[in-house]
Parts: C-alpha cells; structure tokens; sequence
C-alpha cells in the first residue's frame, strides 16, 4: 500500500522544525510509525517534517544527575550505549528487545513516546524511571513527568506545535531496575511490559504498558508492595482485549510479569 501525496521538508535546526510544525507539519522521526498509519490512511498529514537527521536531537549524555537523552537517538544506540549499561541497564536490555534490527536502526525514543501505542515499550520503562520529557515549541522549553504525559489511546501532553527534544532520566546508581514483557510474536511489541525501579533504598516505581489504552504507573501495587502484602498488578484499571489477548488473559499476564519483575530486582 503506498501513501497519498505529500510534501517532504527537511528542518536545519530545531528552531527551524518548530516554525514548520506551526505552520502545520507534522514530525517525521524514523518513520516506523508514522509510514505506516499514512499508508493505512489513518493518519493524513500535508506535510512532513524531517527532524530524523538534526544533530541536536541525538547523542546520550550526563547532565549532573541525569542521564539525557536526544529524543532523535534509535532504539539501537541505546541498546549500544555504554552510559546506558552504565547508568540504566533496563533501557539498554529494554530497546535491544524492540522489533528487529531494522526498527531499532531507524525508530527513536522520540518518535515512540510521541506516537504514545499502547502496547510500545518505552512508556513503561521511562514512567518506571520517573524520567521528564522535554518538549520545544513557539513559546519555548515546557517539560512533563512521564507519569503525566501519556493521556489515553494514541494520546499524550505533547502539543501539535511542539517537538520533543529530549528524555531527561535519574540516574538510579545503586539501583535495580528490569523491564519484562510478553511479546507479540512477529512485532515484539509488548502483549504486556512490565518496568520495575528499586532505589537504593528499597522503594519500588512499578508501570505498565499494553495492559491498558494508556500506559501507567501501578501505585496500587506499589502501596500494598511497601505494606509487605501480595500485589495486585493493573487493580482497578480498564484492562485492553484484542485478538491477542483477552482482558481476563492480559490481567493474568500483568500479574505474571509483575512478579517476573519482582523477582528480578529481589
Ligand atoms: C515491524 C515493527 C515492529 C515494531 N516493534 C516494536 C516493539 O517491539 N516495541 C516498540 O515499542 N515499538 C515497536 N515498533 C515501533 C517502533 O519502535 C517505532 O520506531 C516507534 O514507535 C516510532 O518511532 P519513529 O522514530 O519511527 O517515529 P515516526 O514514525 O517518525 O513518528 C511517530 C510519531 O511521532 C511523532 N514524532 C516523531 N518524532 C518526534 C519528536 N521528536 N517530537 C514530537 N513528535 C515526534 C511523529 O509526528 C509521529 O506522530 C515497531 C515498528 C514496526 C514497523
């Protein structure tokens, strides 16, 4: 299936992107995402933005207590990056698991998180990490929580008008940290992905991705976990049901998953 036609703009900076997303471009990152809704028709934009090639949207770097990352950086520098294994050893052995070569050398953290699937992997891992999301627009730099920033299905804080910029991820030292998932067999896009962070000192974050329309962070089970009872994991949530799995399969795998986490960072 090819796409309608369309016009294809290649942004000089940053800067230059945003003034083209305001005047109605729409951010075309790796691709792998966004090709393929145009080709299904269920995404129309006019015109494309290239941002896929700005050098101020790639690299991997400390900044104090952070580790930063462009938002332009492919699953597969990720997975390759020494600060990451460092620092983050989940996002590295989270983004070797994305797809296959061919996603992980094209698709970005960016272009994941502002496509906001359901069943994606970094929402997890990056709520899980209580990571930031920095975001540029007319206006200036505005930055949301990973927790707050995924709103529903396909939906997110993000402004038509803005551009990720950047992921901005504590650092953890000294912390445990895994991401578990079911993988669709031919995509291994999550069924269910499970992230799991204890600190230093013992607090668990516990997030979700493809149980529900959004992913999330499972405080519920983060509560009865710090009182020292079993945890229930997605209690209380919308549970989704698709051809791969229904919302009584998927609940079991949440609880599956959840304690494949636990168990991993014990
Ligand atoms: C066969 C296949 C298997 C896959 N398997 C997995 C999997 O196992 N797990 C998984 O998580 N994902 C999977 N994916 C999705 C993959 O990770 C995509 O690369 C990713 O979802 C989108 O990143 P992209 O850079 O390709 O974004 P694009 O397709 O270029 O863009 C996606 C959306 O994000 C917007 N966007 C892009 N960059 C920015 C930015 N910097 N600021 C604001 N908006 C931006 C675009 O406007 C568009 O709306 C798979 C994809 C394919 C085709």
């Amino acid at each position: 299936m090819i796409t309608y036609p369309f016009q294809y703009k290649r942004a000089s900076s940053v800067a230059d992107a945003v003034g083209m997303l305001a005047d109605g471009g729409k951010a075309l990152s790796g691709g792998h995402s966004l090709i393929p809704t145009m080709k299904l028709r269920l995404n129309a934009p006019d015109v494309l933005v290239d941002v896929g090639r700005l050098p101020e949207l790639k690299g991997i770097s400390v900044d104090g207590s952070e580790l930063v990352i462009g938002a332009g950086v492919t699953h597969g520098a990720i997975a390759a990056s020494d600060l990451v294994k460092k620092h983050l050893p989940m996002f590295a052995t989270g983004a070797s698991q994305i797809g296959d070569p061919s996603v992980r050398n094209r698709g970005t953290i960016g272009g994941s998180i502002a496509h906001a699937d359901p069943s994606a992997d970094w929402p997890a891992m990056i709520i899980a990490a209580d990571a930031t999301i920095v975001m540029q627009g007319p206006s200036g730099t505005r930055k949301v929580k990973a927790e707050q920033f995924f709103t529903g299905l396909f939906s997110t804080a993000l402004h038509e008008n803005e551009l990720i910029t950047q992921i901005r991820v504590p650092l953890h030292d000294g912390a445990k940290m895994t991401y578990q998932k079911f993988s669709q067999p031919a995509s291994r896009y999550a069924i269910v992905g499970c992230a799991v962070v204890k600190s230093a000192d013992g607090k668990l974050r516990v997030a979700f991705s493809g149980v529900s329309e959004a992913p999330f962070r499972d405080k519920k089970a983060e509560e009865q976990l710090s009182s020292g009872q079993p945890a229930e994991a997605a209690a209380g949530m919308s549970i989704l049901s698709d051809h791969y799995a229904s919302e009584e399969y998927r609940k079991h795998l949440a609880n599956v998953y959840l304690n494949r986490a636990l168990a991993a960072v014990a």
